[in-house]
């Protein structure tokens, strides 16, 4: 198991669960670093004594400076201070668990500095799988899902074949908004939005788990964590979140992993495997479910869905485009600036309209971004 970790995204769901992860079992926190929420951020600091302190935004360092005066970390801001974190030599593990696309370069460069990484950030992957994936594998770098699903399948892979893996099961839980039809969700408000039955998560997910634009992003990560073709993922949609994932061997054998829906599992899992050591959880008790239950996704109401199985299997920039559509999208409905259903609608048009084209480095990834957000820009600003 790891020794240290550095933290990105640290006052954020994932970031403090892993704080209390890292604390339960002695594991160091070397650096944290934050978006925006300087406050959480330095008492964090306070309470962990790391290294390095970073704000990603900018604008908020003058404040980091004076609410972090003493404390003696070195501070740091913006892109260039994750990237600093990423391979500093005190960083054992990165965790990233930043939100989006802005994770993508610091993981990049903790691979290139032979970091093992903790991964939260699917946009990462989902993005810039092709670039990720070979970068580790060149330095035989793990990356140790935290995604609930990912972590599940990464840990029913433990102890077989890798080549005698016919499928996976990714659960999708379905959302707040399972059962309803387009016409049910015309009118719905942020609010809504916002109430996700089973997990607690920041607003950017939550919105894509109501349009399954969260599941659409895991199916494109599922395939480059491990390496699979499309028709080997299906997608279940299980409301209970139970059973984290499964995968389904030659013989037919299906292995899942359950537990009670608390990101604290795989964030442990990914900091201390192979080990497994208790977690400050709520053991599961299948008696008390009773029920489980599974169904097929509808594909007919959750555009999102089909356009990022649609992005992957055109491959290149395709899911990158996706991807940054969809960021753009989610940033204009929470200004409740476009309704609900826009957002799958221009994730849908986006690679639809703009030319999927080869991915071979960061700055194509940063391009195919690029045009994407301009093109929800412009698709919002016409109407
Ligand atoms: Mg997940």
């Amino acid at each position: 198991m790891t020794d240290s970790i550095a933290i990105l995204g640290s006052t954020g769901s994932i970031g403090t669960q892993a704080i209390e992860v890292a604390q339960m079992h002695g594991i160091r926190v070397t650096a944290l670093a934050a978006n925006t929420r300087v406050e959480e951020l330095v008492q964090q600091a306070r309470l962990l004594h790391p290294e390095l302190l970073c704000i990603a935004d900018e604008s908020r360092y003058s404040a980091l400076k004076e609410a972090a005066a003493g404390l003696g970390c070195r501070l740091l801001a913006g892109m260039d201070g994750l990237c600093e974190i990423a391979q500093h030599q005190s960083t054992g593990t990165l965790l990233n668990s930043v939100v989006g696309m802005v994770g993508l370069l610091p993981t990049l460069t903790a691979i290139e500095a032979n970091k093992p990484i903790a991964l939260a950030n699917k946009e990462t992957l989902v993005a810039g799988g092709a670039l990720v994936m070979k970068a580790a594998a060149d330095r035989g770098l793990p990356i140790y899902p935290i995604d609930s699903e990912h972590s599940a399948i990464f840990q029913c892979l433990q102890g077989n074949k890798r080549g005698q893996l016919k499928k996976i099961i990714l659960t999708a839980s379905g959302g707040p908004f399972f059962g309803k039809t387009k016409a049910d969700l015309a009118e719905t408000t942020v609010e809504q939005a916002l109430k996700h039955p089973n997990w607690s998560m920041g607003n950017k997910i939550t919105i894509d788990s109501a349009t399954l634009m969260n599941k659409g992003l895991e199916f494109i990560e599922a395939r480059w964590l491990f390496d699979l073709a499309p028709d080997q993922i299906e997608i279940v949609v299980h409301r209970q979140s139970v059973l984290h994932s499964a995968v389904v061997y030659a013989d037919d054998s299906m292995i899942g992993q359950m537990g009670v829906p608390d990101m604290k599992i795989p964030i442990q899992y990914a900091l201390t495997y192979p080990d497994r050591l208790p977690c400050p959880t709520k053991p599961l008790s299948l008696t008390d479910y009773g029920t489980l239950t599974f169904a097929k996704p509808d594909y007919d109401t959750f555009d999102c869905l089909t356009a990022c199985i649609r992005a992957s299997e055109m491959g290149g920039s395709a899911p990158a485009i996706a991807n940054g559509a969809n960021e753009a999208a989610v940033a204009a409905f929470l200004k409740r600036k476009i309704p609900f259903l826009r957002i799958g609608e221009l994730v849908t048009e986006s690679i639809e309209k703009i030319p999927s084209a080869p991915l071979t480095c960061y700055e194509d990834v940063v391009a195919a971004d690029r045009k994407a957000r301009e093109f929800v820009a412009e698709a919002i600003a016409a109407c």
